[in-house]
């Protein structure tokens, strides 16, 4: 049997651990390895492998530190599809999608190699008479990044290369469901010439998170998870001095006008809805179809989902996988059922879609709900699966209103021929990415991605612009060299002159 443990200062950690945890194959539910759990001595010595390796790395000129992110950035192009084929071992996601996911981690790479660029500070020659005044970014010093199961390579690597660019040093805590991507990330990095200590993998769960957020020489803490941990990480991670980003769960609506392409409209919600089986923090969870669109949308839908193949991720045809675990699958089955009892029409039952599959893998087909409102315990749960909900809506402001009643604010998309319309809930929805006609509005890398409300805990977005500032920290400085003090003593406040 496979064992997955910690990555410390450059190599495999040896150790025994006190607890384990199985990591299992979707498709076939089977276990195909055992994941150690860190406890608080592991993780110390992570964050002191990490703390030791930090004066070095700071110290590292750009030319250097930016060599490694472009040697990391060829490893991670030449191998994406062994990537891709770890991530859909464990985390069930097809082939083609896990590949998706590895490219737009690289786009995040690319625009970490970028750096130098991006760290230049601001000067101002002779703010005051022969005084001049500039302003450094600085690294922090060592970083946690926690991350979820459903993008076990790209969510490290919304982090990972923007810290180390900025020469910060990384403690990463993956999710213990499908854990080997952040053990391959960490043995290319060290191909790539990164120093030892510089990328430190720790595995287990939320003793290992807690005490990254108590630790005192963790500066700084990115969380990526569901809405209730992130609060937690976010507030202990504060209350211990931190600064700490903590992306939550999400529920994206679609707004559909009646003036929208229907076909392209409806190939969207199911593309968005059932991607990775509904597993995504930007899958669309509930279409708004605005009066009087709703009987024709809600077919076109229906056709398309009795098209979808589900099957194992790694069988060419297969466009949807199972769900991550036995226990996540039997919750979100559950909910097929309480929208029933609450009222809700089930258009499409995905406990009988043809699955093409070992039997024992942890199976549901889409699944699709419509006249739910916003009462129901499936329209206020995130679910994370492949289940989406229709709610009728008799105008635009009134969807509006729904979308921005709801607390989260991750991403939404609105489908509509009307420029002014698009242009209008731009400005109006309190969400944090919006789609004009696209219905997974995931920002390119060089801008930056997070959501509102209950969707981000924290003022700074990942990767992108905000991913600079939340790694390092401004310092400025005023100089004069010329004529030094001869002023003469003054104890007034500087003023310039
Ligand atoms: P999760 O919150 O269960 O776990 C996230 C991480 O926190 C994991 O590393 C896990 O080990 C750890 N953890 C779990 N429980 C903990 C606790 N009580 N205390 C401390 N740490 C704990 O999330 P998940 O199920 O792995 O991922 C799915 C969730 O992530 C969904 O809610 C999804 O919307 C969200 N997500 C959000 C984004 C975003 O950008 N906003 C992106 C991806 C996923």
């Amino acid at each position: 049997m496979n064992r997955i443990s910690h990555w410390i200062d450059g190599k495999p950690w040896e150790g025994v651990a006190e607890r384990t945890g199985e990591v299992f194959d979707p498709a076939t539910g089977a276990v195909r390895a055992h994941v150690d759990y860190a406890g608080l001595e592991e993780v110390d010595r992570a964050v002191a492998a990490a703390a030791r390796a930090f004066p070095g790395w700071r110290d590292t000129s750009l030319a250097r530190r930016t060599n490694v992110l472009f040697a990391f950035r060829e490893i991670l192009r030449a191998r994406r599809d062994e990537l891709a084929a770890v991530v859909t071992a464990e985390h069930g996601k097809v082939l083609d999608d896990a590949a998706g996911e590895v490219q737009r981690a690289l786009e995040v790479v690319e625009f970490a190699c970028g750096v130098p660029h991006l760290l230049k500070g601001g000067f101002s020659e002779n703010a005051s008479t022969r005084v001049d005044v500039y302003s450094l970014r600085q690294p922090l010093g060592v970083v946690g990044v926690i991350s979820p199961f459903n993008f076990p390579a790209m969510v490290p690597l919304w982090f990972a290369p923007v810290a180390v660019a900025c020469g910060d040093t990384v403690v990463l805590k993956p999710s213990e469901k499908d854990p080997s991507a952040a053990n391959v990330l960490a043995q290319w990095w060290a191909e790539a010439g990164l120093p030892e200590g510089v990328f430190n993998v720790v595995h287990g769960d939320k003793v290992a998170v807690d005490r990254l957020l108590e630790h005192p020489e963790v500066r700084a803490v990115s969380f990526v998870g569901s809405t209730p941990v992130a609060r937690h990480v976010y507030e202990t991670g504060t209350r211990h001095g931190k600064r700490v980003q903590a992306l939550g769960g999400a529920k994206n609506h679609m707004v559909v006008l009646p003036d929208a392409d229907l076909d392209l409209a409806a190939d969207a919600a199911v593309s968005a809805g059932f991607g990775s089986a509904g597993e995504r923090c930007m899958a669309v969870s509930v279409v708004v179809a605005v009066d009087p669109v709703g009987d024709d949308l809600v077919s076109r839908i229906r056709d398309r989902i009795g098209r979808v193949s589900v099957g194992d991720g790694r069988h060419p045809g297969a466009e949807m996988g199972p769900l991550v675990t036995r226990a996540h699958r039997d919750r979100v089955a559950g909910y097929l059922d309480d929208g029933v009892a609450s009222g809700a029409t089930l258009v499409v039952d995905g406990r009988n879609h043809p699955v093409g599959g070992d039997g024992n893998g942890f199976w549901l087909g889409p699944t699709l709900f419509d006249h739910v409102t916003p009462e129901m315990r499936i329209y206020r749960d995130e679910i994370f699966g492949p289940v989406l909900s229709v709610v009728r809506a008799s105008s635009y402001d009134e969807a509006l209103q729904l979308v921005n009643a709801n607390p989260y604010g991750n991403g939404t998309a609105i489908f509509t021929n009307d420029g002014g319309a698009a242009r209008r809930y731009q400005n109006e929805v309190e969400v944090g990415m919006v789609g004009v006609n696209v219905p997974i509005p995931v920002p390119v890398s060089y801008y930056s991605f997070g959501g509102w409300k209950s969707s981000l805990f924290g003022d700074t977005h990942a990767y992108g612009p905000d991913g600079i500032h939340f790694f390092t920290r401004t310092k400025v400085i005023t100089s004069r060299w010329l004529d030094p003090s001869h002023g003469g003593v003054n104890l007034g406040f500087p003023r310039n002159h």
